[in-house]
């Protein structure tokens, strides 16, 4: 999985688990399958390359809560001297390669099937999605 943390409801108590951004690769059949981190997960992974990015986040159409494709490179990164020249292999930077490929990339939520944009925790803060209440992180990772 990718690099998220958690953040609690101050209203209902809900804990949502939330993720900056995962790496992904397409099979064949055109199937999302996580990448790995930092080190590609498998032989399959590291032979299809990165793809790009998924994350957790609200859809701005339907207001579900979705994991959606973020930004999708023109190519898929197959090797380190690839990867480093977008920072892709540099862990901190993560958040940072979302932000420069987030506007190239059109999402399409899986939910309602529009074209829209995935609001992410990395991007900006969202209302609680059962009640409308403020999440706050609560600074425990997960990985
Ligand atoms: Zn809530
Ligand atoms: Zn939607």
């Amino acid at each position: 999985m990718g690099h998220g943390e958690y953040a609690n409801c101050t209203k209902c108590g809900r804990r949502f688990r939330t993720e900056v951004a995962e790496g992904f690769y397409l099979t064949k059949d055109g199937i999302i399958k996580p990448y790995g981190h930092p080190q590609p997960l498998n032989k399959l992974a590291e032979r299809r390359g990165l793809y790009g990015f998924t994350a957790l986040g609200i859809c701005s159409k339907c207001g579900k809560f979705v994991e959606a494709i973020i930004s999708q490179f023109p190519k898929s990164i197959k090797t380190r001297k690839q990867s480093e020249k977008l920072g892709v292999s540099k862990p901190a930077n993560m958040e940072d390669i979302c932000f420069a490929f987030h506007p190239k990339t059109k999402s399409i939520c899986p939910e309602c099937h529009k074209e829209t944009e995935i609001i992410t925790w990395g991007i900006k803060d969202y209302p609680c999605p059962d009640c409308g209440g403020q999440l706050v992180r609560d600074g425990d990772w997960c990985s």
